[in-house]
């Protein structure tokens, strides 16, 4: 491929800079961008050591390794011959300090109900449930798929697995009994974990009716099912087979020791969002994973002592499995769990819980941003958010527009903002500012954390160089870097290892500034050709978005007979804007002034809502085959709303 065509375009501005408060700084764990370097560079120098220290003073080993990294390209191995148990280093071990008594777990359900949990509460019920799995005959190595709602037991069931070396593997409770069944049928649980139902904007998701319906059309591996009842409606149990977790878990014994697990021992299986296509089961082992994310969520979060953290994301996501359970657990901190939608029963329910836990840091997606943008600002104003002192976003990019909103009316102007890029097959976080450190630029995850080692390069592997746009990619391997496609060796080395010789390919476009920051344009696949400019859709849907009546856009190339490519705009308006000829007009014209008047949208259509991944992302190649006029769609298991892709064929200019 030519030089030409690996270079992508970006118009992003970046002409605003945001250094962290003084006091934020004077208190964080990194205080200065000098120590930020200073620490880059020492972790650069000798990676091996560096994680080796982290690994050694972040976590509790029964064992302690032999050797840091055996590194097979791509095949990688970390604290060879080490031994440790993930529940012990988030429960166990802070049983001896003060942390025993402070809440782990703050958890509100939709309806309105809400429990705590310390540490030794969870300690204690972890311990019954992982006697009640090995009741049910599970063993290490053994599956165990969980398929719950956003309540305390889905974090105790995980820890429970933990506990005895039972590989997870978490199916996002709203997802459909077929993706139950492929995913239960991929990672052949032995054990499923779920409930009566759960609550969803005021009704009933009934889990356990999709667990049965999943397991009549076949998942041969599965042997027992476990019920949590949260609901109370009445759901049929299958003798032998169906168990009450209430039940069991009141003739447990509450003694059961953490089983000392080798480094490389598979922790987790969880399959992609499957926003580029089939979704893929990513594998995460103990060791290296537990610390990339007890490190990056103390550094990137900069937790204290008496900070109340809320990560919105779902547990079913690996958000959810790195930043609500592992990484704040880890570090002894309180993490707070949100059973319903953020904007029910009204939109500020997000703003009432922030309010009422005194939560002190937000970590959320762009997608919601922008959702509580088009709102209406109203809604959290209502609320007295003096509490937050630190805001992050991950999942998208997020657009500056977005990003001031965010700085400016939920952050009140005083709280830095963590822009995190990273995937379910990172692990953990490897972009980021450090908030104490890191001035931050609105739309850009700005540098790596220490021990990372990205860069931006063409096709041949060659680093492109600052303000130029290429590909992302990861340079040296990390400790929590997936280790295989569960069953699958060779699509894990074809998917990620293939594409650049010697390097983890992220899938991602990039670009860097001229301060060296990281810019994420978002999908390779979503790279559009116009009129001989390679652009990342992302900065047109950013230039779009700038625009008052925008609240969302997502941008897609289609065939055309005269130009070859044409670029089609998909569209939703804030509240207040109506759609018209006159409008598409000005969002042309906008789009011309913003960046140049070859990125002009050839097609603009408005629509009431974009086809989404059930975590919140845009699946743009649904849009393009609408744009195209096509009828297949391909897999859309992961969609979160199929009647959309029905509305918008409809809307069709
Ligand atoms: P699939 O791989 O199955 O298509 P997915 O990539 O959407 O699904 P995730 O692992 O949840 O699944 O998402 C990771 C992707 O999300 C990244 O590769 C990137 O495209 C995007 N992303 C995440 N955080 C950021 C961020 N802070 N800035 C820009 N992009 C981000
Ligand atoms: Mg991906």
């Amino acid at each position: 491929m030519s030089e030409g065509k690996t270079v992508i375009e970006s118009v992003l501005r970046e002409d605003r800079k945001f250094a962290p408060p003084a006091k934020f700084a004077s208190a964080a764990h990194v205080r200065s961008f000098a120590d930020y370097e200073k620490l880059y560079a020492e972790a650069a120098r000798d990676p091996e050591a560096f994680w080796g220290g982290i690994a050694g003073s972040h976590l509790d080993w029964f064992t302690r390794w032999t050797q840091v990294l055996d590194w097979q390209p791509p095949f990688a191995k970390w604290f060879v011959g080490g031994k440790l148990n993930v529940s012990h280093n988030c429960l166990d071990r802070h049983l001896a300090t003060p942390t025993r008594d402070k809440v782990a777990l703050l958890w509100e359900g939709e309806p309105g109900d809400s429990r705590k949990l310390t540490y030794a509460e969870l300690h204690h019920e972890v311990c019954k449930a992982a006697n009640v799995l090995k009741g049910l005959g599970v063993k290490a190595g053994d599956r165990v798929g969980i398929y719950m709602p956003l309540v305390p037991e889905l974090a105790v069931a995980m820890l429970a697995c933990t506990r005895i070396g039972a590989t997870h593997s978490i199916v996002f409770g709203g997802f459909s009994a077929e993706a139950v069944r492929d995913r239960m049928n991929d990672a052949k649980a032995k054990v499923v974990i779920t409930a009566d139902g759960g609550y969803r904007r005021g009704g009933v998701v009934p889990l356990k009716a999709s667990v049965d319906q999943a397991l009549a059309e076949g998942v041969p591996s599965v042997e027992a099912v476990l019920v949590l009842k949260r609901t109370g409606d009445d759901v049929p149990m299958v003798a032998q087979r169906d168990h009450w977790w209430h039940d069991e878990m009141a003739k447990a014994s509450a003694d059961c020791p953490a089983v000392p697990l080798d480094a490389e021992h598979p922790l987790f299986i969880l399959y992609t969002s499957g926003t580029t296509g089939k979704p893929k089961g990513v594998v995460h082992t103990t060791g290296g994973y537990l610390t990339h994310v007890t490190y990056s969520t103390k550094l990137v979060f900069d937790l204290k002592d008496d900070d109340v953290y809320w990560c919105t994301a779902d547990i079913g996501w690996v958000t959810g499995h790195s930043y609500v359970v592992y990484g704040p657990l880890a570090n002894g901190a309180t993490s707070l769990m949100f059973e319903g939608a953020p904007n029910h029963p009204k939109p500020d329910r997000i703003w009432e819980i922030v309010a009422k836990y005194g939560v002190t840091i937000l970590y959320t997606a762009p997608t919601l941003i922008r959702s509580v943008v088009k709102w209406g600002e109203e809604w959290p104003a209502k609320h007295d958010l003096s509490t937050l002192r630190l805001l992050g976003t991950v999942g998208e990019p997020i657009n500056p527009e977005a990003w001031m909103w965010y700085h400016d009316k939920i952050g009140g102007g005083r709280c830095p903002i963590v822009d995190t890029w990273w995937q379910t097959e990172t692990g953990g976080i490897m972009i980021s500012p450090l908030p104490g450190a890191t001035p931050t630029k609105p739309g850009s995850g700005t540098l790596p954390l220490p021990g990372i080692h990205p860069d931006v390069v063409d096709r041949t592997g060659k680093s492109v160089g600052l303000n130029q746009g290429g590909l992302l990619v990861v340079r040296k391997p990390w400790p929590g870097m997936l280790r295989t496609i569960y069953g699958d060796p060779e699509r894990y080395v074809k998917q990620y290892w293939s594409e650049i010789e010697g390097n983890y390919f992220t899938g991602d476009g990039a670009r860097r500034d001229s301060d060296g920051y990281y810019w994420v344009m978002g999908r390779i696949d979503d790279v559009v050709n116009v009129a001989g400019h390679r652009l990342g859709t992302m900065e047109i849907e950013s230039a779009l978005v700038s625009h008052r009546a925008v609240a969302e856009a997502a941008v897609v190339d289609r065939p055309d007979d005269v130009k070859g490519q044409a670029l089609a705009a998909f569209v939703t308006l804030e509240g207040q804007y109506q759609a018209s000829d006159k409008l598409k007009a000005e969002l042309r014209e906008h789009v011309a002034k913003e960046i140049g008047a070859f990125a002009k949208p050839d097609d603009i259509r408005f629509t009431d809502s974009l086809p989404k991944t059930r975590s919140g992302k845009i699946m743009r190649r649904l849009l393009r085959d609408i744009a195209a006029g096509k009828e297949s769609v391909g897999d859309t298991t992961t969609l979160e709303d199929l009647s959309v892709l029905a509305r918008l064929r409809e809307s069709d200019e």
